[in-house]
């Protein structure tokens, strides 16, 4: 078995995205959540180049980790200043981080046009930098800059600069790719001849995904030699980003064999990921490979099928192997074994060829061409079933509702009352409510009526609220769509309502969200009972 170190980048690279902005508190939530997961370096943050990052390593001084080695990043010493006055080296020096990790140029463009130095005094600069890191005790890692660019426009001069850095002492040698321009090939065959030429060092693997093969690239990397290879959670970074590591770290572990002190931890590899999305403040894009939310989701019936008979049919890897989940999608597509296995997720079983299946696929498609879609709305598909089985009994029925908007001058801002009557349980009631728009205020005079029938409402957050136009080519009648997401803190849901009318389509959804939640606690009430 192949021993892989990974280094993470996130909090330095990563942070460095679009979008991507950490708060000091966030750096520290993200680097316990790292070092937990077993990751074996965690890069902090440039020391020279902001206060915040040297404000993380002074805080981190007080943090322990278990397992992960902490890492400051920093350059080469300037050209003509010698590295003990360098003021860079100086910050890395005083982050107190046991590891530094230093970039130079190891292409000649950069060091004739952007640096404006020569060849030699750029081999200088490297060395000094690492031989005086290494005298101040640091685990010095060097990463070098546009290697793989470099090393095509001249490989004796790229490769010089590796030399320069490891007869200086530097513990691990890691050619970049900075650009992200590199096919999978050109990588694999320049960390073969950088691996020949040094066969005692440790090498590593930097590569950003610019051309969409920086997760290709590094495991290429590794299967040539390198054995540490770094990268951000959910592919943070510049431009298109870094490796992602939650790609990456799975591929070596269940395809390559590799050996990884995260490997251990790999059932939580979702988690982490959703995690730092959330102390990001990034929505997940559902097709993230591995630990996405669509990354298995079957809906073509014959794959649901399929899959329900051999798991590996349409699966590559094992889900739970990667934290996550298989999801059965519901849709015009899918056949009725995807009614069967959906139903009895609700503890429905029917024959193959029940009629209620016939019902509800008839039902389905009928819904779907109106503009309904049930593939991140389970829970309005639940209730739909329910209703088809006539199982559905209203936990509330609605008689009428107002909404009114108003501005009462140009500058002042629009208030939205709403009013609804509604009975329950043979009472009814009418209440008003108020919001930030129409759906808000809605929401709020809903509730108000129900907490008293059904106080668990007050635990449900709505989470998001989707509007789509369907058929914009006749906008007059155009239609809406819009799909809300909720939550009561153990469990999310999403619910769809259409409508032409943008507040009756609200409505449903928001109806379908509040009844699921009553119908999900009825449900867990009978399962803790048995
Ligand atoms: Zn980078």
């Amino acid at each position: 078995m192949k021993k892989i170190t990974i280094y993470d980048t996130t909090l330095r690279d990563g942070a460095q995205g679009e979008g991507i902005n950490f708060s000091l508190s966030a750096k520290i939530r993200i680097a316990r959540c790292l070092d937990e997961f077993g990751i074996d370096y965690i890069e902090g943050g440039f020391a020279a180049s902001n206060p915040k990052d040297m404000a993380f390593f002074d805080e981190m001084k007080t943090v322990r980790l278990k397992h992960a080695k902490l890492a400051a990043f920093g350059s080469t010493r300037r050209a003509r200043l010698t590295a003990a006055k360098d003021p860079g080296l100086a910050a890395i020096l005083r982050t107190g981080a046991p590891v530094a990790t230093i970039f130079g140029k190891s292409w000649l463009l950069h060091v004739e046009k952007v640096l404006k130095t020569t060849a030699e005094e750029n081999l200088k600069m490297i060395a000094d930098s690492v031989r005086f890191l290494k005298k101040h005790g640091k685990e010095v890692i060097y990463d070098a800059e546009h290697f793989f660019d470099g090393y095509l426009d001249n490989p004796e001069y790229a490769l010089r600069t590796l030399q320069a850095a490891a007869d200086a002492g530097a513990d691990a040698l890691v050619p970049c790719d900075t650009n992200g321009g590199r096919l999978t090939s050109e990588v694999a065959r320049i960390t073969a001849e950088v691996r020949a030429r040094f066969p005692g060092a440790a090498l590593g693997i930097h590569t950003h995904n610019d051309s969409d093969l920086a997760a290709a690239n590094s495991l290429a990397a590794v299967e040539a030699g390198a054995t540490m290879v770094q990268g951000t959670i959910n592919g943070y970074g510049e431009r298109t980003g870094n490796a992602n590591l939650c790609s990456i770290i799975p591929s070596l572990a269940l395809k390559m064999g590799a050996q990884m002190a995260c490997g251990a931890r790999l059932g939580n590899l979702r988690s982490v990921s959703l995690l730092v999305d959330e102390i990001a403040d990034q929505r997940p894009p559902k097709n993230r490979p591995f630990v996405g939310e669509s990354a298995f989701a079957h809906k073509a019936g014959m794959h649901v099928d399929a899959v329900s008979k051999v798991s590996r049919s349409f699966e590559h890897v094992d889900p739970a192997a990667v934290g996550n989940e298989r999801r059965i999608l519901m849709s015009e597509l899918s056949g009725a074994s995807n009614v069967r296995l959906k139903t009895g997720e609700m503890g429905l079983v029917f024959q193959k060829n029940s009629p209620a299946v016939k019902d509800i696929l008839q039902k389905l498609e009928n819904m779907e061409k109106n503009g309904y879609q049930f593939e991140s709305t389970e829970a309005s598909f639940k209730l739909l079933v329910q209703k088809v089985l006539k199982k559905h009994v209203p936990f509330f029925d609605l008689q009428g509702f107002s909404v009114v908007v108003q501005k009462k001058d140009g500058t002042s801002k629009a208030t939205t009352t709403a009013t609804i009557k509604v009975s329950v349980k043979g009472q009814t009631e009418l209440t008003a409510g108020e919001g930030d728009g129409p759906v808000d205020a809605l929401n709020s005079a809903l509730r108000k009526v129900l907490r008293r029938f059904y106080p668990a409402i007050d635990s449900v957050v709505l989470e998001d609220y989707h509007v789509r136009i369907l058929n914009p080519e006749s906008a007059t009648q155009a239609t809406t769509r819009v799909l809300i997401e909720s939550s009561d803190g153990r469990e999310r849901w999403g619910t769809v309502g259409v409508s032409e009318n943008i507040i009756e389509a609200s409505w449903e959804a928001l109806v379908d969200s509040v009844e699921y939640k009553l119908f999900l606690d009825e449900h867990r009430r009978r399962s803790s009972k048995k």
